[in-house]
């Protein structure tokens, strides 16, 4: 039987936690009893450098609970870096390990359908949300078009998967050698390759607290998705520009005919417009050029990504 760690990240979760904790312990039990998985197996929370009593509150059931282990970042590093913390953790521990959520939102039943394919040969085993009722329209529309884009941009991505998936140890050992700083996790794992399915689940609301992914943090980790993936919007901005230069070229040839006829006032307007034109779209490109020399800069200064301050599992061997 392996050992499976499921592996958590929680920001700010004190509301959340007892409910997810209390679900997991039955979910573990059955498992376990039902010898799918070793009795060794583990819920790993990730505080990711929570201001409330996310940490305490993880000792307690570490304490009380050998099921329970926990990590805490030295600080907020984001659900991806937190995630990727846990994962890289988890592996030292784990055969196999499954990433979801603290609140919830991810069935824990389809856990089963992970096992059953793991147990099919599976190395990676993605869930996908078969529907997606129980967001806003807004939310519904704003993500459907967010993933046909980024298959325009030639980003590999599973539709409406999100982070709730399943990895072999092999696997998570596979996404340590990708280097990048820049993480953008379900984006990168589908290039890890290995034999891999997936398994749908209805996804529920949040059951309690608020979510922890604003607008402002949904948008800057699409526009991170984009830009850490896929060289495409510099691709598109050299075609607008060729493009840009040829009409130049015919206006110039109107131009000089206009100016041959003798009607050389005539124009003005066409003149200004374009200077705007051209002032805008010059910025829009130097913007994106910027975008990418960013990444570089982070990049070349290799930070690490998160730095672990408390291992719950190191005390345990001592
Ligand atoms: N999270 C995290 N660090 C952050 C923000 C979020 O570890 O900086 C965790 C959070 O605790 C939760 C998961 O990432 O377990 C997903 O966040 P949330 O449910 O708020 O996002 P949503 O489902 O609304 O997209
Ligand atoms: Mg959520």
């Amino acid at each position: 039987m392996e050992i499976m760690y499921i592996v958590i990240p929680c920001y700010n979760e004190e509301e959340m936690l007892p409910i997810t904790a209390k679900a997991l312990i039955q979910k573990m039990d059955t498992l376990i009893a039902e010898q799918r998985i070793s009795p060794l197996s583990k819920v790993m929370f990730v505080d990711d450098g929570s201001k409330d009593k996310t940490w305490e509150l993880i000792e307690r059931f570490h304490r009380s609970c050998d099921l329970f282990t926990g990590v805490k970042l030295s600080r907020n590093k984001g659900h991806q870096n937190a995630l990727l913390a846990g994962l890289m953790t988890a592996k030292d521990y784990a055969d196999i390990i499954v990433s979801m959520d603290a609140d919830l939102q991810d069935d824990i039943n389809a856990i089963d359908g992970f096992l059953e394919k793991r147990a099919e040969g599976c190395e990676i085993v993605y869930g996908v949300r078969s529907s997606r009722e129980t967001d806003t329209g807004f939310k519904r529309w704003t993500a459907q078009t967010y993933y046909k884009t980024l298959e325009k941009m030639g980003v590999e991505i599973t539709y409406n998967h999100a982070d709730y998936r399943l990895m072999s140890r092999r696997a998570v050992e596979a996404l340590e050698d990708f280097r990048e700083v820049n993480l953008f996790l379900r984006g990168i794992v589908p290039m890890i390759g290995f034999k891999s399915d997936i398994v749908t689940y209805e996804r529920a609301a949040r059951q309690a607290g608020e979510s922890k992914y604003p607008l402002k943090k949904m948008i800057s980790f699409a526009v991170e998705g984009i830009t850490s993936l896929s060289i495409k919007p510099i691709r598109f901005i050299t075609g607008l520009g060729i493009t840009i230069f040829f009409v130049s070229l015919i206006m110039l040839l109107y131009f000089l005919i206009i100016h041959a006829l003798g009607r050389t006032v005539h124009g003005w307007t066409t003149t200004v417009v374009s200077v705007w034109a051209l002032g805008g779209l010059q910025l829009l490109a130097i913007g994106v050029i910027g975008e990418y020399i960013g990444k570089i800069y982070l990049e070349t200064k290799s930070r690490p990504k998160f730095i672990i301050d408390i291992n719950l599992e190191d005390d345990e061997k001592e």
